[in-house]
């Protein structure tokens, strides 16, 4: 069942896949967000409810702010010794599996489901249900989960709502079409609480995370005739406001959101890496600039790493991004 060409599975493929197995391993990214957790949560609870048995990987700590999820409290960084041969590894919202971290074991490709929408994407999987026109991996794990004709029920509906709020940017990025409102309309029906995830998703800043934001805004810096805005973070900015790494996860949208801005990059300096994220406002396809220097993510959001000096980071990221088009 190995796919060598890079077609999309169908619903019913993976889904007789899903039926078939009787033990699961979802799998989500490095520092982890709504997306990859809700997405890996939702398609756990409806298998546990089939009677299949169900874990979460995740190598690093679930964030704060998405605790909340339901079954968010078994994610964990080891996989239990006894899992079966035969066990399904479902990873959610990676374009590589290298994106799980070193730490996942190694497993066979014929017993890797790849469930993500990234451009991009490797087809690692055996399966590989790969569709970069739904606005989250949550979204396209819906489509799976109607055509097993699940049930929808209030956990459900908060998991793949959380990862629509997610990745939309809670409704406002470019992906959020009329299909993914209705969806949106539909999971508040099934006892999602919009309130709720908005409060535990975007209203519970820590107050040393805004401080960390007032450091970023005074080191941002303008370039390409206004049209980029990039910024950083460093071990010591962290010591000095008492934030965490965790803490910077979506400051970037703060530069792209300064007027005449068409390219946004946050640099985090932590732990002897940089970690570049960009954003785009639409013309500029940073997804192809990240992969020049070996990262991914999508036209108007995009993530990569790079050692060495900070200097040598922002002309690298200067000139990516120039080659295409800033
Ligand atoms: P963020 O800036 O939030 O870390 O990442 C933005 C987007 O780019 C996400 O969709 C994420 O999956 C993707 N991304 C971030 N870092 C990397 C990377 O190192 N490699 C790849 N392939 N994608 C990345
Ligand atoms: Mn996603």
């Amino acid at each position: 069942m190995i796919d060598n060409d890079l077609r999309s599975s169908t619903e019913a493929e993976v889904v007789a896949e899903l039926r078939k197995r009787q033990a699961f391993v979802m799998v989500s990214h490095v520092k982890p967000d709504g997306d990859t957790l809700g997405a890996g949560l939702a398609l756990g609870l409806v298998l546990k409810r089939m009677g299949k048995r169900v874990q979460y990987f995740q190598q690093d700590p679930v964030p704060r702010n998405l605790r909340f999820l339901p079954d968010a409290q078994f994610v964990a960084g080891e996989i239990p010794a006894d899992m079966p041969p035969d066990t399904l590894y479902v990873f959610c919202d990676m374009s590589d599996f290298t994106r799980a971290g070193p730490y996942l074991p190694k497993i066979d490709r014929a017993n890797m489901l790849d469930v993500d929408h990234h451009l991009g994407n490797s087809h690692f999987g055996a399966l590989n249900f790969v569709i970069p026109t739904e606005c989250s991996t949550g979204t396209a794990v819906m489509r799976l989960l109607r055509e097993m004709n699940a049930e929808i029920d209030r956990d459900v509906a908060t998991c793949i709502l959380t990862t629509i709020m997610t990745d939309t940017g809670g409704f406002m990025h470019s992906n959020t079409t009329p299909e993914v409102l209705e969806l949106a309309g539909q999971l508040m029906r099934a006892g999602a609480d919009k309130e709720e995830i908005t409060e535990e998703i975007f209203a519970n800043k820590r107050v040393a995370a805004t401080r960390l934001l007032g450091r970023i805004i005074d080191e941002m810096r303008f370039a390409h005739d206004g049209r980029y805005c990039y910024s950083f973070v460093d071990d010591a900015m962290l010591a000095q406001t008492g934030a965490d790494g965790e803490d910077t996860e979506d400051m970037v949208n703060v530069l792209r959101a300064q007027e005449g801005v068409e390219v946004a990059a946050l640099f985090k300096a932590i732990d002897n890496e940089i970690r570049v994220s960009l954003r785009s406002k639409g013309r500029v396809n940073v997804q192809a600039a990240a992969a020049r220097l070996g990262g991914g993510g999508h036209f108007r959001a995009s993530g990569l790493t790079l050692k060495g000096p900070r200097d040598d980071a922002f002309a690298a990221v200067d000139a990516a991004l120039s080659a295409e088009g800033l």
